[in-house]
């Protein structure tokens, strides 16, 4: 006799899992969308070099559809960090930390170096605090 295939709740939980773990991430932020302001983004996205060039230079910023930041807790790595979560034709995801690089590419988001915590940029982005230039973030407490 088999058993009965539990049934997942599908309501809430995205199939987002922990590049390390393997294990379901729950997310503890809002996504914030990527933006390409450089042919190079749009190339390494499968556009043509010609391609990337008019739509950069017509738009400056292009929306990169299906990426996005997102912060996440993993209970085996015990921490939240940022994500770059693309969603792939199938419905599913692809999840790598977030590298530094990525964050000028978010909406409104400051540089930042090092892995700073979800209520630093949290409050950051409440403030709507223009682009100053690299800061160096360090968790208080
Ligand atoms: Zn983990």
């Amino acid at each position: 006799m088999t058993q009965p295939r539990r049934h997942r709740s599908r309501s809430k939980r995205r199939s987002i899992y922990c590049p390390d773990h393997a294990t379901y991430l729950d997310s503890v932020s809002q996504k914030y969308p990527l933006y390409a302001t450089h042919p190079e983004q749009l190339r390494q996205r499968g556009l043509s070099r010609l391609r990337s060039l008019t739509v950069i230079a017509g738009y400056g910023t292009v929306p990169l559809m299906g990426e996005w930041l997102e912060a996440f807790w993993c209970d085996h790595c015990q921490a939240s960090r940022w994500y770059h979560v693309c969603k792939t034709n199938t419905n599913t995801y692809n999840v790598t930390v977030a590298p530094t690089a990525l964050w000028m590419q978010a909406s409104g988001v400051i540089l930042t170096t090092g892995n700073p915590s979800v209520g630093e940029f949290t409050r950051r982005q409440a403030r709507h605090t223009q682009f100053q230039g690299i800061k160096d973030f360090r968790r208080i407490g």
